[in-house]
């Protein structure tokens, strides 16, 4: 996890957090630990239901994920893709993991709608390039396959229309998927807050939790600022999970990813680059997510790129020769900022929710957690109250501990340069 000197662009775009709590109770009906989007979602649900409840967050909310995204919200399909769920699940069970994340797309529209929270949600469909021939005929099946099983609005775009879409040769054709749009993470993330304050929840922060002890029926949370005594304990760090979270830790490997902004550019570029306006994706292992900003006057790419840790001006470096190879255009265009996040993997590319080593918890949203974390915590909180609605298609799947945790970060990283040689060399030998 690197700070060294990385300027997040959200946050030139949208004010402050809310006032912190200052004093600290010795009960609480739940205690939270992490103030993103699981934490603060969850938060708000359980205090309208009448729990008492303290969101805890070792630096400032949305320190973690949640005000480092790249904002692109969608149904979030699945990691494992349509063949490698049916191959796994059998096809039933492939149709309703996928079609919860329409379920989760429209959760989140209505919450954004309902709370009144201005986050300039823009549903502009995205484009996702295929680099190869054979990818485009893959997508091309799979979008097919989802506009016929799930009703997921998808159309095929030949590389000989491809310039209607963006300004750039690199692909051989793509698709659009409706239904995805995008979000400034940090305006979201600062209305649940301003949402869960409303509520009644008292957010601690700075204030880290640094262990939980079972304590009969409940919980005592050693904080930085003292115990609390909490008759339950949801942990909601995903990402930023570390020892001091151990039962959310030991089932997710955190992984580094990057972003930047490259503007501003003439509202002429931006037009070629984005005719449409919408987010952009790529069909590969490694892939590279981009998008316009939302004022529409630069772009943001992300991707996990180079090293881990890697210092400003390397990242800089590696996402400039990114993207430069699919807009060339951007070759001499401003890099305003860098900066990193951690993600939270699962061996089984499943987001989770449940009760596990005695606390709650939601997250291993695998990189697609502005959509899933809003409704995953909306499930738990009502799991927690034993309200209606708090099922997902997710439920009866394990959420097992990572074998060789400690060593999983590493793998992976091994795993992602196996994966980014692949991926060169499929683009070598396209015609
Ligand atoms: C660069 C980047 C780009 C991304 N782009 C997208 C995207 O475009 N679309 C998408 O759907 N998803 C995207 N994601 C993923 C998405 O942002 C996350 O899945 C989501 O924000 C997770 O929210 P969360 O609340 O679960 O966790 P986080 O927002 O990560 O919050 C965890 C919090 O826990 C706190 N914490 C940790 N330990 C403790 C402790 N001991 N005590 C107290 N607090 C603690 C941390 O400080 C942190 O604030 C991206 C992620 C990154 C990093």
């Amino acid at each position: 996890m690197t700070f060294r000197g990385e300027q997040i662009y959200w946050m030139d775009t949208a004010g402050g957090v809310p006032p912190g709590a200052d004093t600290l109770p010795a009960t609480i009906d739940v205690a939270i630990v992490g103030a993103g989007y699981t934490g603060l979602t969850a938060a708000l649900h359980l205090a309208r239901a009448g729990r008492s409840v303290a969101v805890f967050d070792a630096k400032v909310p949305g320190f973690g994920a949640s005000t480092r995204n790249g904002g692109m919200v969608g149904p979030g399909l699945h990691k494992l893709g349509i063949t490698g769920l049916t191959r796994t699940y059998g096809e039933d069970r492939a149709i309703a993991i996928l079609g919860e994340g329409l379920k989760a797309l429209s959760h989140l529209e209505a919450f954004v709608a309902d709370e009144g929270i201005d986050c300039d949600l823009q549903m502009t469909g995205r484009f996702r390039g295929a680099r190869t021939a054979a990818q485009y005929e893959a997508s091309g099946r799979e979008c097919d396959w989802l506009q016929a099983k799930i009703g997921l609005p998808s159309h095929h775009v030949s590389r000989a229309d491809q310039r209607s879409e963006i300004g750039s040769d690199f692909y051989r054709g793509g698709v659009v998927y409706a239904r995805d749009g995008g979000v400034n993470p940090r305006k979201l993330l600062l209305g649940i807050a301003a949402r869960a304050v409303e509520a009644g929840v008292q957010i601690f922060a700075p204030c880290a939790v640094m262990g939980l002890r079972r304590d009969g029926a409940g919980c005592t949370v050693q904080t930085a600022r003292g115990t609390v005594k909490a008759r339950e304990v949801v942990l909601a760090t995903n990402g930023y999970s570390d020892r001091r979270s151990a039962a959310l830790n030991r089932r997710v490997v955190p992984l580094e990813t990057g972003a930047c902004a490259v503007g501003p550019l003439s509202p002429e570029l931006m037009a070629e680059l984005t005719p449409k306006g919408r987010m952009h994706g790529e069909a590969a292992r490694v892939f590279m997510w981009y998008r316009p900003t939302p004022d529409g006057r630069s772009f943001i790419f992300g991707g996990r790129f180079g090293a881990g840790g890697m210092g400003v001006e390397a990242r800089a470096k590696a996402f400039r020769k990114a993207f430069c190879r699919v807009f060339p255009q951007l070759e001499a265009a401003p890099i305003s900022h860098t900066w990193s996040g951690q993600i939270a993997y699962t061996t089984d590319h499943s987001p989770h929710l449940g009760h596990y080593d005695g606390v709650w918890m939601a997250g291993g949203y695998c990189g697609s957690g502005v959509t899933r974390s809003i409704y995953f915590a909306t499930k738990l909180a009502r799991r927690m109250l034993g309200q209606p609605g708090s099922e997902t298609a997710f439920d009866d799947l394990p959420f097992k501990p990572v074998p060789f945790r400690h060593f999983a970060p590493f793998g992976a990283s091994i795993l992602m340069r196996k994966y980014q040689m692949q991926d060169d060399r499929e683009l070598r030998m396209r015609e």
